[in-house]
């Protein structure tokens, strides 16, 4: 986009105070993500879950001048304001806009499953055909949608936007602002039916979105959709394509055992050669082949294309690297819009030194000069320490670049400049063009080379922290449990991404836990459960905040505060005993622990208890009991101290199951790491961790031999035994070996046999077809998952966790 102030105002009815002459290209809505503050508006986001205004003050201290938001805040100047009705829909008012008057060709794609792999897949297929614009990530909704319509601008000829609701009445004023020239319908399952009364309603809802267009490609496997579709529709080119033969577009019966399908496309045949052969991958190809043969791309090229086709994969690995750094993967794909997403990951880490790999970009059909100013413009921004670049064509423009700069023919000369291996304690991101095999690099960064990971999932953590506080009031505040290690998951990657995304507190058990945040860099509150009586000094120095649980502590922790020269009034948290029997002041002392609290110059920040049995339906009277001391005792000292602390109680399965005791801030644990007692909300969450290694070996086993120590396992006829470099010092406890336990391996559970080694152990992998070397094994997660593992070990999903080794190399996941 590109109107002025005054121009926006006019179209979607707004009021400016200030400049009406600047121009706008872009609107930013987080305020931690904006790249450029030059030609760049904030938009202050109402939703009825959040309010963007609390984030305008971040926004202007990053340098932008023109705010839209439902209100003024006067104490901010040389702002220009563009004071909108709601927020919402002033985004939809300018989209609708833009989008009618941009005359692009369009390609809207919904349904239940399958919609962002096609847009990825279409993109990948479209973008050297024509210049393709397509919605970022999964922004599809009331505020995605416009946002990413928002990004059309007059070089694109084609858009392909991914369009999703989750309640009714939704798909209408989507469609009033996007109507696709071709209209793509994919897989409808169960998703989001929830809030649909049946499935015919949800799919009146969903076939919205083709009211005007011209052409509507859609899955014809559901008979529903089908009769539906040429009903509504009977004047409109319909093409439907499916597993099953009724539709136009399908897959040719008897196909042989070799690498090709057969694919029918109304009289004719197309055969390509395909790897994954699940019905929901060949379902998504059909799709593909459809649209592309809409669009009058011909069978060698589409055959081409589809070929060269990658799995969508839009993961960032962030490993641990050698020398103290922080090596960012990013070596799958490169284009503008993955470059600006690695770079913005980038800043979620507080590393001051970064350093960039960066390659030709390949197979753009736009101007190299401009696309390469484009892209030292987003890397000069971002302040790197050294860049170096791998290729003809971009070394052309190392000019361009502001950082120290050098140049490389292929990833090769790189490595033997040995730059790479030099550089210490930075973050490194390398980011190429598949070609470039930069993943090369990776292998010489990567710290300890293992083959057994513990992989952690961050948007699984945000995705049920969302979920968690979906159930809360608006403003009940969160503290996030990273004790021990937040769990065996890295007690400063978990707090690093909590605190970025806003979270209230962390929760520690040790000073010496939250000691480490802080010099890491992490600067939310911590709250240390168990602050020992060595450590009140340091706990002061850091800035963390004691819970006081007994005279005991009050007393010796105010006299190191006075010692300290501390002068204001110190931050602690009161623990109430309510029925756990573990630490908290009981009834009897609240009188004397008033008067004391009173008598200090300490500030009680939060009054808070803890359920012993909140995961356990059957304690749900003791556990209301609990409450109701709580509340009671809470109460008195309110009175008493003559001010307001925070109260919380529940920890992830008081959240839950006794949501209205929420009181002012809950503090989950668990339930972030997506493990719910209750198997309702389980299916609600994401699972986190996934602890995986490959096989090292398989050896077939006679009758008459034995496997391991102890020969404890004797196969009774010729097996087919496995060993994986995992065993008790990683955290597998001994006794879920022979065949107490088992592990996962392409899908199928294989026993675990014979006893298990201290690094090491065996299973048997007779029923699992396929399978070799080098084979990813899942410990845990899917198949088994955590609880069905923390059964075979006959404990709980926590202990499992905390038990994980710290040799075993965590790995963060993130889109
Ligand atoms: C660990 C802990 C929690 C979190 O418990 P989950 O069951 O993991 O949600 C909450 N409160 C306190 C005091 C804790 O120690």
């Amino acid at each position: 986009m590109n109107y002025t102030v005054k121009q926006i105002a006019e179209i979607t009815n707004a009021q400016v105070i200030g400049d009406k002459d600047l121009w706008i290209r872009n609107i930013a809505f987080d305020s931690r993500i904006i790249y450029s503050t030059k030609n760049t508006a904030f938009i202050a986001i109402n939703t009825h879950k959040n309010s963007g205004e609390k984030f305008i003050e971040s926004a202007i201290d990053r340098g932008i001048v023109v705010i839209i938001s439902e209100h003024q805040y006067p104490q901010f100047e040389n702002v220009t304001w563009i004071i909108v009705e709601n927020s919402v829909e002033f985004l939809q008012k300018l989209a609708k806009y833009h989008f009618e008057n941009s005359h692009l060709k369009s390609i809207g794609i919904t349904g239940s499953n399958g919609k962002t792999i096609l847009k990825e897949w279409l993109y990948q297929c479209l973008w050297s055909e024509f210049p393709t614009i397509k919605s970022p990530k999964s922004f599809n909704s009331q505020i995605g949608l416009p946002l990413s319509l928002l990004q059309i601008n007059t070089s694109y000829e084609l858009g392909i936007f991914e369009v999703g609701i989750s309640k009714p009445n939704e798909m209408e004023k989507l469609e009033n602002i996007f109507h696709p020239r071709i209209g793509l319908l994919t897989h409808i399952g169960t998703a989001h039916a929830a809030n649909f009364e049946s499935e015919e309603e949800l799919i009146d809802e969903k076939i919205l979105l083709f009211k005007h267009s011209e052409v509507i490609i859609y899955n014809g496997d559901n008979v529903l959709v089908d009769n539906k579709i040429k009903e509504i529709y009977s004047g409109k080119k319909l093409i439907s394509y499916g597993i099953k033969n009724n539709n136009q577009v399908c897959i040719k019966e008897g196909v042989s055992k070799d690498e090709n399908i057969t694919v029918i496309y109304f009289e004719e045949e197309i055969s390509f050669p395909v790897h994954q052969r699940d019905e929901a991958t060949l379902t998504n190809a059909l799709a593909l082949i459809t649209v592309l043969k809409e669009l009058n791309i011909d069978n060698q090229k589409i055959v081409e294309k589809i070929n060269s086709l990658k799995a969508v994969e839009m993961r960032l690995e962030s490993i641990e690297g050698i020398k103290n750094n922080i090596v960012i993967n990013d070596s799958f794909n490169l284009d503008l819009d993955s470059l600006k997403t690695a770079l913005q990951f980038l800043n979620e880490y507080k590393k001051s030194k970064k350093s960039l790999v960066l390659t030709d970009i390949v197979g753009v059909n736009s101007n190299s000069e401009e696309l390469y100013e484009e892209v030292s413009e987003l890397v000069n921004d971002q302040n790197f320490d050294s860049v170096f670049l791998i290729g003809d064509e971009i070394s052309n423009f190392s000019d361009l670049f502001k950082s120290k700069t050098s140049t490389f023919v292929n990833t090769q000369e790189l490595i033997e400049s040995k730059h790479l291996t030099e550089i210490e304690n930075q973050i490194i991101l390398l980011k190429g063009a598949r070609k470039f095999e930069i993943e090369k690099l990776k292998d010489i960064l990567e710290l300890r080379k293992h083959d057994t990971v513990l992989e952690i999932n961050l948007n699984a953590i945000l995705h049920n922290i969302n979920y968690h506080k979906s159930l809360l009031k608006p403003g009940t505040k969160m503290m996030a449990m990273v004790k021990a290690n937040a769990y065996g998951l890295g007690s400063y990657e978990i707090s690093e991404f909590l605190q970025h995304h806003h979270i209230d507190y962390l929760g520690v058990a040790y000073a010496d836990e939250g000691i480490e945040l802080r010099k890491k860099g992490i600067t939310t509150p911590i709250v240390v459960m168990n602050p020992e009586q060595h450590s009140y000094e340091a706990i002061i120095e850091y800035n963390l905040e004691p819970e006081i649980y007994s005279f005991r502590v009050l007393d010796l922790f105010y006299e190191a505060v006075q010692k300290s020269g501390y002068d204001k009034k110190y931050p602690i948290h009161i623990k109430i005993e309510t029925g756990m029997h573990r630490l908290g002041f009981k009834d009897f002392e609240l009188d004397e622990l008033s008067e004391a609290l009173n008598h200090k110059n300490v500030k009680v920040q939060s009054l808070f208890s803890h359920l012993s049995s909140s995961d356990m339906p059957e304690e749900r009277e003791f556990t209301f009991r609990q409450l109701e001391v709580f509340e009671k005792n809470s109460n008195y000292l309110i009175e008493k101290l003559g001010y307001t602390p925070i109260r919380h109680v529940l920890n992830s399965s008081g959240i839950t199951s006794y949501t209205e005791h929420q009181y002012d801030m809950v503090r989950i644990g668990i339930g972030m790491i997506g493990e719910s007692p209750c198997s309702e909300i389980q299916k609600q969450l994401q699972s986190v961790v996934s602890f995986k290694t490959v096989i090292s070996q398989i050896s077939t086993v006679d009758t008459g031999e034995s496997v391991g120590y102890s020969r404890k396992y004797k196969p009774d006829h010729a097996a087919r035994i496995a060993t994986i470099p995992v065993g008790y010092a990683d955290g597998i406890p001994r006794l879920i070996g022979n065949q107490v336990g088992n592990v996962g391996v392409n899908k199928i559970l294989a026993p675990i046999v014979g006893n298990i080694c201290m690094d090491m152990m065996m299973i048997n992998v007779d029923q699992i077809p396929y399978v070799k070397e080098g084979d990813t094994v899942t410990v845990f997660n899917a198949k088994p998952s955590l609880k069905e593992f923390a059964g075979y070990c006959k404990t709980i999903t926590y202990e499992v966790l905390t038990s994980i080794s710290p040799r075993v190399k965590r790995i963060y996941i993130k889109d």
